[in-house]
């Protein structure tokens, strides 16, 4: 599912222009809630983007998408 996402963005680097961006699946733990014993960690697997021109990585909608995807199936599955 998340990979015709992936396919259907047009990759354009947002700090240089280059069209050589690659996108790679990384895995990330999301702290959720106030720091302290009651926060959680939220493992997702997000999309996150490279440019080959000026090498800077980040994290666009799609990326963003996902980890508040994360959250909300975890709330769901906590039962909120
Ligand atoms: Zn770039």
């Amino acid at each position: 599912m998340a990979d015709a996402v992936i396919d259907l963005v047009l990759h354009s680097c947002p700090h240089c222009s280059a069209t050589n961006v690659r996108t790679t699946l990384e895995t990330e733990i999301l702290p959720y809630g106030e720091p302290g014993p009651d926060q959680v960690k939220i493992q997702c697997e997000i999309v996150v983007r490279h440019c080959d021109s000026c090498k800077e990585s980040w994290l666009d909608w799609v990326g963003e998408g996902m980890r508040d995807r994360a959250i909300q199936v975890w709330k769901e599955e906590d039962g909120g």
